[in-house]
Protein backbone atom coordinates (compact mmCIF):
# COMPACT_ATOMS: atom_id res chain seq x y z
CA UNK A 1 0.00 0.00 0.00
CA UNK A 2 1.54 3.50 -0.60
CA UNK A 3 2.38 5.96 1.89
CA UNK A 4 0.19 8.94 3.61
CA UNK A 5 1.24 12.30 2.45
CA UNK A 6 1.67 12.55 6.89
CA UNK A 7 4.00 8.95 6.74
CA UNK A 8 6.00 10.67 3.85
CA UNK A 9 7.11 13.84 6.50
CA UNK A 10 7.16 11.43 9.21
CA UNK A 11 10.03 9.76 7.46
CA UNK A 12 11.75 12.46 6.36
CA UNK A 13 11.30 11.92 2.27
CA UNK A 14 8.99 15.34 2.54
CA UNK A 15 10.37 18.08 4.13
CA UNK A 16 8.40 19.99 7.15
CA UNK A 17 9.99 21.64 10.76
CA UNK A 18 9.64 18.54 13.57
CA UNK A 19 8.23 20.20 16.48
CA UNK A 20 7.90 17.04 18.63
CA UNK A 21 7.83 12.95 18.09
CA UNK A 22 8.72 10.37 20.26
CA UNK A 23 8.00 6.19 19.21
CA UNK A 24 4.14 7.16 18.95
CA UNK A 25 3.40 10.45 17.76
CA UNK A 26 4.79 13.41 15.16
CA UNK A 27 4.01 17.03 15.44
CA UNK A 28 4.66 19.63 12.78
CA UNK A 29 3.65 22.97 11.28
CA UNK A 30 0.07 22.71 9.23
CA UNK A 31 1.31 24.06 5.73
CA UNK A 32 -1.77 26.25 5.54
CA UNK A 33 -2.35 28.16 8.81
CA UNK A 34 -5.89 29.04 9.80
CA UNK A 35 -4.70 30.54 13.32
CA UNK A 36 -1.12 31.87 14.33
CA UNK A 37 -0.01 28.98 15.91
CA UNK A 38 -1.45 25.61 13.91
CA UNK A 39 0.53 22.53 14.28
CA UNK A 40 -0.56 19.09 13.16
CA UNK A 41 0.07 16.07 15.63
CA UNK A 42 -0.43 12.74 14.01
CA UNK A 43 0.51 8.87 15.18
CA UNK A 44 2.89 7.43 13.49
CA UNK A 45 0.88 4.50 12.41
CA UNK A 46 -1.30 5.41 9.74
CA UNK A 47 -4.91 5.02 10.89
CA UNK A 48 -6.97 6.92 8.15
CA UNK A 49 -9.41 8.51 11.01
CA UNK A 50 -10.13 8.64 14.49
CA UNK A 51 -14.17 6.64 13.10
CA UNK A 52 -11.46 3.63 11.70
CA UNK A 53 -9.30 3.51 15.08
CA UNK A 54 -9.20 0.29 17.11
CA UNK A 55 -9.31 -1.14 20.39
CA UNK A 56 -5.96 -2.27 20.16
CA UNK A 57 -5.08 1.82 19.18
CA UNK A 58 -5.96 3.18 22.59
CA UNK A 59 -1.84 3.58 23.73
CA UNK A 60 -1.32 6.18 20.75
CA UNK A 61 -4.76 7.47 20.79
CA UNK A 62 -4.06 8.80 25.16
CA UNK A 63 -0.64 9.69 23.34
CA UNK A 64 -1.84 12.07 20.57
CA UNK A 65 -4.24 13.83 22.86
CA UNK A 66 -2.10 14.31 25.84
CA UNK A 67 1.24 15.18 23.22
CA UNK A 68 -1.22 17.92 22.05
CA UNK A 69 -1.87 19.15 25.35
CA UNK A 70 2.02 19.41 26.25
CA UNK A 71 3.31 20.71 22.15
CA UNK A 72 0.17 23.16 22.88
CA UNK A 73 1.92 24.16 26.61
CA UNK A 74 5.13 24.50 24.72
CA UNK A 75 4.23 26.50 22.61
CA UNK A 76 3.14 28.90 24.83
CA UNK A 77 -0.59 28.52 24.43
CA UNK A 78 -1.41 27.45 27.78
CA UNK A 79 -2.30 30.97 29.37
CA UNK A 80 -4.53 31.57 26.88
CA UNK A 81 -5.94 28.86 25.47
CA UNK A 82 -6.46 26.73 22.18
CA UNK A 83 -9.01 23.99 20.51
CA UNK A 84 -8.03 20.62 19.15
CA UNK A 85 -9.90 19.18 16.23
CA UNK A 86 -9.85 16.25 14.64
CA UNK A 87 -11.58 16.47 11.37
CA UNK A 88 -13.41 13.10 10.52
CA UNK A 89 -14.81 11.79 6.52
CA UNK A 90 -16.60 14.47 3.88
CA UNK A 91 -18.94 16.62 6.29
CA UNK A 92 -15.53 16.90 8.98
CA UNK A 93 -13.99 18.49 6.42
CA UNK A 94 -11.00 15.69 6.17
CA UNK A 95 -9.06 16.40 3.68
CA UNK A 96 -5.62 13.78 4.43
CA UNK A 97 -6.54 9.92 5.06
CA UNK A 98 -4.23 9.87 8.37
CA UNK A 99 -5.70 10.56 11.58
CA UNK A 100 -4.16 14.46 12.72
CA UNK A 101 -4.98 16.41 15.50
CA UNK A 102 -4.94 20.12 14.53
CA UNK A 103 -4.01 22.19 17.13
CA UNK A 104 -4.84 26.05 16.65
CA UNK A 105 -4.28 29.07 18.72
CA UNK A 106 -2.81 32.23 19.21
CA UNK A 107 -6.27 34.34 18.08
CA UNK A 108 -9.67 33.86 19.65
CA UNK A 109 -11.40 31.35 17.29
CA UNK A 110 -14.94 31.53 16.83
CA UNK A 111 -17.88 28.83 18.04
CA UNK A 112 -19.47 27.19 16.33
CA UNK A 113 -17.08 26.65 13.46
CA UNK A 114 -18.32 26.74 10.29
P1 LIG B 1 -7.80 17.99 7.41
O1 LIG B 1 -8.50 18.93 6.49
O2 LIG B 1 -8.37 17.94 8.81
O3 LIG B 1 -7.68 16.59 6.79
O4 LIG B 1 -6.35 18.55 7.61
C1 LIG B 1 -5.29 18.28 6.76
C2 LIG B 1 -4.29 19.37 6.99
O5 LIG B 1 -3.05 18.97 6.42
C3 LIG B 1 -4.67 20.71 6.32
O6 LIG B 1 -4.82 21.70 7.32
C4 LIG B 1 -3.48 20.99 5.39
O7 LIG B 1 -3.14 22.34 5.33
C5 LIG B 1 -2.38 20.14 6.02
N1 LIG B 1 -1.31 19.73 5.11
C6 LIG B 1 -1.43 19.24 3.86
N2 LIG B 1 -0.22 18.98 3.35
C7 LIG B 1 0.69 19.33 4.30
C8 LIG B 1 2.12 19.31 4.38
N3 LIG B 1 2.89 18.88 3.36
N4 LIG B 1 2.71 19.75 5.51
C9 LIG B 1 1.95 20.21 6.53
N5 LIG B 1 0.61 20.23 6.52
C10 LIG B 1 -0.01 19.81 5.42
Amino acid sequence: MSQTLFERLISGELPTKVIYQDELVFAFPDINPVAPTHVLVVPKKPIPRIAEAKEEDQVVLGQLLLKAASVAEMLGLEKTGYRLVINNGRDGGETVPHLHCHILGGRTLRWPPG
